[in-house]
């Protein structure tokens, strides 16, 4: 075993959890066992608690411009430790060197909005009537808990933790089970970077734990990144529990290619799409809808995913059933009659065998009914189908259930802009194969790819992770009575 067992982070200090069982972490790259991450029981979750409780009070008083100073140095922190946490962040996750050293700006840019709360929390103020004033300030909510996936071991936790914890909350933060290592690795770096103990904690485990979080009356907010079956578990129960609730769901983007695309930027784009993270990315390209005659932009995507290799330049899928998973899905699509151009099953990397690879799939003559067309599949494969007008591949993508990323490849401004429009998702590209804003601008999906109001990053996540207060002040009695006074 490569690293010691993880352990829970309470009140600023790793702490063994209360409970015996454990579950192994594998590294997806070639299977070696990382370490053991402990199934902690709702008695550690009440020591966080207590913890994120009892700093809380300090903490929330700091003056906003006092606690984005921690941000700083925080951001300085990962960019000096940049190269070891993406060899971390590939080691327990999968995904390629490169794409851990793109995940970690990711956070570095993140961490940098954070920085720059103090300048958009100003409140309001207003004269209402003769002498009085009304105001507002953002409030922290106090305790809160970010439930995380597996897929981005350090820049989902970052989604929730410079801004919640800027605004002046106290944080319980669930890692994904089969990647706990990278979340204590960014408690080492809140503490260096002197953030007071017990503000950040970190507690492991599974469901059950997810379960104590939704239930537990000291925590006031819940914030959670996941698949869409358990973002409804969550959201239905932390709302049941009276908790403010935001909950990121699975996903299924539709990239719409029309014959006027530019060919090779369009092949690239979408080969990138589906491939980059192994495919394992909210944001990848899962169906492509090719509208009229693009035959020729497929067989340049088809010559872009040969050129993208497992164990070189796509990584690795993050279990045994997860490989399995993908590989059922494509065998169900040439069983149902689709056609598969490039073909990724069976992939093994000589020298890691061990490791769980899925190498590029590129699908053709799909039906909006196949299982490809409609799950996801959450792996290195698209999904073609085909129409002859832009209404009704307009139609396959809005019949989807969920609605995180849609694309259209053109260069006809009129029709892009009629897909902005007529798309049901909530992040849309002209030309961009994985259409994520970029801070300040916020991260949110629609229909079943998000529950709650609002967006987990960006200026919109103020409002989620502080409550306002609305103050009536006067001090001017000389000013004379009205109906308000
Ligand atoms: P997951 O839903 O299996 O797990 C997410 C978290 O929930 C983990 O911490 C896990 O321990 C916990 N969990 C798992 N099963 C549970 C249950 N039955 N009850 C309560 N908690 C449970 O997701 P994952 O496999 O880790 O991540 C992949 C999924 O996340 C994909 O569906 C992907 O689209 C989605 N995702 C969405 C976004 C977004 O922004 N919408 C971003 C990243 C990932």
């Amino acid at each position: 075993m490569k690293y010691s067992p993880v352990q829970n982070y309470i009140n600023g200090k790793f702490v063994p959890a209360s409970a015996d069982k454990s579950l192994d972490v594998i590294s997806p790259v070639d299977g070696a066992l990382l370490s053991k991450v402990p199934m902690s029981s709702s008695k550690d979750l009440d020591a966080a608690v207590k913890s994120a409780k009892a700093a809380f009070p300090a903490w929330s008083r700091l003056p906003i411009k006092e606690r984005v100073q921690v941000f700083f140095r925080y951001k300085y922190l990962l960019e000096k430790n940049l190269k070891e946490l993406a060899e971390l962040v590939s080691e327990e996750n999968g995904k390629t060197y490169g794409e851990a050293v793109a995940e970690i700006e990711k956070c570095i840019e993140l961490t940098e909005f954070a920085t720059s709360l103090p300048q958009l929390v100003t409140g309001e103020v207003l004269e209402v009537s003769r002498g009085v004033e009304c105001r507002t300030e953002h409030v922290p909510l106090g305790v809160v808990a970010s439930i995380v996936p597996f897929n981005f071991p350090a820049m989902v936790p970052n989604w929730t933790i410079p801004n919640a914890i800027a605004l002046g909350n106290c944080m319980i933060i669930k890692p994904s089970e089969k990647v706990p290592l990278s979340c204590g690795r960014l408690a080492e770096l809140l503490k260096e970077a002197g953030l007071p103990d017990g503000v950040f904690n970190i507690v492991h485990g599974d469901s059950e734990m997810v379960t104590a979080i939704c239930d537990h009356p000291q925590i006031e907010a819940v914030s959670f990144v996941g698949s869409t079956k358990v973002a409804k578990i969550v959201y239905q129960r932390a709302t049941s529990n009276y908790k403010r609730a935001l909950a990121l769901g699975g996903a299924k983007n539709h990239l719409m290619v029309l014959p006027d695309a530019k060919e090779d930027m369009t092949a690239q784009n979408v080969a990138a799409s589906m491939s980059g993270c192994a495919g394992q990315r909210c944001m990848a390209a899962s169906a492509m809808v090719g509208v009229g005659n693009v035959d020729h932009i497929i067989a340049k995507i088809c010559d872009e995913a040969k050129k993208i290799v497992p164990g070189k330049n796509l990584g690795a899928i993050i279990s045994k059933e997860s490989k399995e998973r993908i590989e059922r899905y494509i065998s169900e699509a040439e069983r149902d009659g689709a056609k598969i151009l490039v073909d990724g099953r069976g992939a093994v990397v000589e020298g890691k065998e061990n490791g769980t690879y899925v190498g590029p799939t590129v699908i053709d003559y799909v039906k909006p009914e196949m299982s490809v067309a409609r799950e996801e599949i959450f792996g290195p494969v698209i999904s073609i189908m085909r129409t002859n007008t832009v209404d009704e591949a307009l139609a396959i993508e809005n019949a989807n259930p969920y609605g995180n990323a849609a694309s259209v490849f053109t260069q006809n401004g009129g029709l892009a802009r009629y897909i902005i429009d007529h798309a049901s998702a909530g992040m849309i590209g002209v030309n961009v194969g994985v259409p994520v804003p970029r801070e300040p601008f916020s991260f949110g999906g629609w229909n079943e790819s998000k529950f709650g109001v609002g967006d987990i990053t960006g200026k919109s996540s103020i409002e989620f992770w502080t409550k306002l207060k609305k103050s009536t002040t006067k001090w001017n009695p000389e000013a004379g009575v009205n109906w308000m006074s």
